[in-house]
């Protein structure tokens, strides 16, 4: 069978280290891998909407910025075809469908959802696009036939959703959707990457964030201000991991050249990590060494970025491009949906002879 990828990210800001760990940074080794015959990557303006309903202009702002950022960290547009999706009506139309296989009380136990409501402090006033977004992921997916789906550990229950409803789909109307599979991060830190301040989840929604564009200055700033372990009061004293967002950033960026480089006292992290909980290794070191390993990895996507920003109106060319192509796949699927539910009365003309026959015409 084909391998088919489909992922993306909401343009409500720039993306930040947590996407780049947690699905980027995989997309583009999958790209490259050219194991994957298409890759649909999603700008989901549609789905940023749901909860910016009373702010389009940020959502409108945003999608340049995503798409600068996807193009810096090496997303091939001669590989991968990058979409806007409210430029594809097919997917609204699928998701108007999908509605119909979903119970509400299915999706009030979806946990992100659940998490995003109290987040976003809309227990009272849910609005309703915004309740039924994984029903539109579902579409997302299903309308490339992506076999696969790189993303983030909070996307695990959308993707579950997207399961149920190709099942429900393919069992009532006959074998038409593929069923996706979701591509984790091996990393474990990287499943679910911290904020700065330490809280659960980097999120754009939640300003806890280190940017892709930020700049060597503002990302010096903000591993210098990181939460550590507030335990850890003097250097003498030992140091706790858990929870330790320094320690978590390291798991997910720093490699053993980088200890050469730029922190020889250790060959390895382990090593690091050993001193740091025996007692007298200092946050400030410790964050020195993470701040030389995130310039490391950001230096080049920043410079990428640099050469994309002077021709912006190239970007929305390859968005545009994107965009047609992928509503051409789309296409496709609503057509074998359609087909597949019978709602194709114009095409069927056994339907029309049939009805006709029984009106004695
Ligand atoms: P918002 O706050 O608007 O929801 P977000 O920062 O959560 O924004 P999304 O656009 O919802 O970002 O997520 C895009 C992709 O990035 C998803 O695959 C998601 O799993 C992944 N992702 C987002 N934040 C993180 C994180 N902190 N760690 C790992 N992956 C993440
Ligand atoms: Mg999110």
């Amino acid at each position: 069978m084909e391998k088919i990828i489909l992922t993306g990210d909401r343009p409500t800001g720039k993306l930040h280290i947590g996407h780049y760990v947690g699905s980027l940074r995989r997309r583009v080794e999958l790209q490259n891998s050219g194991e994957y015959s298409k890759i649909f990557i999603m700008i989901a303006d549609a789905q940023a909407l749901t909860d910016n309903a009373e702010n389009p202009e940020k959502v409108r702002q945003n999608i340049i910025e995503v798409a600068l950022d996807y193009l810096s960290c090496g997303i091939d547009p001669e590989k991968s075809t990058i979409l806007i999706q409210s430029q594809i009506p097919e997917l609204t139309e699928l998701t108007f469908y999908y509605m119909n296989l979903v119970t509400v009380s299915r999706l009030q136990r979806n946990p992100t959802v659940k998490a995003e409501i109290q987040m976003r402090n809309f227990e009272a006033s849910i609005p309703v696009g915004f309740f039924t977004y994984p029903i539109s992921q579902a579409a997302d997916i299903t309308a490339f036939k992506a076999t696969t789906v790189p993303v983030g550990e909070d996307q695990m229950p959308m993707l579950e959703q997207t399961k149920e409803i190709v099942h429900k789909f393919n069992s009532v109307y006959g074998e038409t959707l593929v069923e996706p599979n979701i591509l984790l991060p091996d990393n474990k830190a990287c499943l679910r990457l911290p904020g700065t301040d330490g809280t659960a989840k980097m999120s754009k929604s939640l300003g806890n964030c280190i940017f892709l564009s930020d700049t060597e200055d503002d990302v010096k700033k903000a591993v210098m201000s990181m939460y550590t372990d507030p335990l850890h009061l003097q250097v003498s004293d030992p140091g706790h991991l858990e929870g330790n967002t320094v320690f978590t950033y390291l798991d997910a960026f720093a490699n053993d050249d980088m200890f050469a480089e730029y922190c020889p006292d250790y060959k390895k992290l382990d090593e690091m990590k050993e001193h740091y909980q025996r007692g007298g290794l200092g946050d400030v070191k410790v964050k020195k060494f993470l701040n030389c390993v995130l310039q490391e990895t950001l230096a080049p996507i920043r410079a990428e970025r640099v050469k994309w920003e002077k021709d912006i109106p190239a970007v929305y060319e390859i968005l545009k491009k994107g965009s047609e192509e992928a509503e051409k796949v789309a296409s496709k699927t609503l057509d074998d949906v359609k087909d597949a539910m019978k709602i194709n009365y114009f095409e069927d003309n056994a339907l029309i002879k049939e009805q006709a026959e029984r009106y004695g015409a």
